[in-house]
């Protein structure tokens, strides 16, 4: 007991001080706390291509199964990704999720004595990436639950080394100009990166996506980071990649495990690059739910914040009967969960009054929909 305690007390103070990340409840367990079968559980809750993945990037896994004993190597992602972004391939830096160039963002720039400044209500892995390198987080006061840019530059120190900003952000789906963002490029000091986190861009409405790619020519410092996670539908692959200098990109290959990224991964996300007709019509999906999703809000009074990503992010009234005034949005999750219904709670995210809801099928929303009515009405 106390070796055990000597040895953890040693980890520093800064590594026992990170809250552990939330992930969205597993369907499996769920069915198993909840006795419900695991069919009947629609799961809205970490954003998750509800399509499933491209029939090619399926195939591509099955092909790519007799290599497995051989190590990976990303030449070939890096060649597609090259040609689609239309930037050489050692700007490019492959993640085993886009979560992964987070950190290693963090390994890159931070460490004891500098800090790292994002949004409150940003994305959880900021804070996570930050802590972990011992760094001082400073949090900038969200505007309209969306980034308040120039709160961001006044809230720059000399010791600070990395910007993350999210756009869309998860988990409130606000979004930036292009305008604005390319202002505030040009105004950070240019010895800062900017992490520039476009985990939802392809779910953005083709005008109102940023040339983030583009801007990494003119602003040396930014670093843009996407993922095969979201619309391309392999969040349990692990696989992002990141947009760089070929100067920052080398100095991030540093400190990134070899391997980091696996075959099957690497042959998938070729494939699934090849497959825009899939991520078209995922893209459809999603907006064709969001109109389902807040009309349905409009119906039943409900607020929500406008969102561009892949997911609502609904008000829940507060209680009118015996706990007057207090959020219920907690027990309205528990409530359905109970009904087999997924979503995520944020109180972890300061918006203890919200619920976040991935867009899912037609059928999914609607079951979705079905059941929060009845929490609210019931
Ligand atoms: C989902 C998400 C990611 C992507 O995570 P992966 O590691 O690529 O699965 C990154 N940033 C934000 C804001 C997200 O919501």
């Amino acid at each position: 007991m106390s070796d055990i305690m000597d040895l953890c007390e040693r980890s520093p103070a800064y590594v026992r001080a990170i809250a552990p990340y939330l992930p969205g409840k597993p369907i499996t367990e769920v069915a198993r706390e909840l006795g419900l079968d695991e069919r009947s559980i629609v799961k809205l809750a970490s954003n998750e291509n509800p399509r499933g993945l491209s029939p090619k990037a399926q195939a591509a896994i099955v092909a790519a199964l007799p290599d497995l004993a051989r190590y990976p190597d990303g030449f070939e992602l890096l060649q597609a990704l090259s040609h689609r972004l239309g930037v050489p391939a050692q700007q490019i830096v492959l993640g085993n999720g886009s979560n992964d160039l987070l950190e290693l963002a963090g390994m890159a720039f931070l460490a004891p004595g500098t800090s790292a400044v994002y949004s409150q209500h940003a994305f959880a892995v900021y804070p996570l990436a930050t802590q972990a390198r011992g760094a001082a987080s400073i949090v900038v006061p969200a505007k309209h639950f969306g980034h308040d840019l120039d709160g961001f530059l006044a809230a720059i120190r000399p010791d600070t080394r990395v910007v993350f900003i999210a756009n869309p952000n998860n988990p409130t789906g606000t979004m930036l100009g292009a305008a604005e963002l390319e202002a505030f490029l040009s105004r950070a000091p240019k010895d800062v990166a900017v992490v520039l986190d476009e985990a939802y861009n392809e779910y953005l409405a083709p005008e109102l996506r940023c040339p983030s790619i583009d801007w990494v020519a003119r602003f040396p410092n930014l670093i843009v980071t996407r993922t095969f996670s979201k619309i391309y539908g392999l969040a349990g692959l692990r696989i992002g990649y990141g947009v760089c200098h070929a100067s920052v990109a080398a100095l991030i290959n540093r400190v990134r495990q070899p391997f980091n990224v696996n075959n099957l991964a690497i042959a998938a996300a070729v494939a699934a690059l090849t497959d825009q007709a899939f991520v078209r019509e995922s893209y459809e999906l999603n907006c064709a739910g969001m109109a389902q999703l807040t009309d349905a809000c409009k119906r039943l009074g409900l607020a929500w914040i406008p969102s561009y990503g892949n997911f609502l992010t609904i008000k829940i009234p507060p209680d009118r009967g015996e706990n007057a005034g207090q959020s219920q949005a907690g027990a309205v999750f528990q409530k359905l969960l109970r009904l087999g219904v997924i979503v995520r709670p944020l109180s972890n995210y300061a918006m203890p009054d919200h619920l976040r809801v991935t867009i899912g099928l037609a059928r999914e929303n609607a079951r979705f929909l079905e059941a929060l009515e009845a929490v609210l009405k019931g």
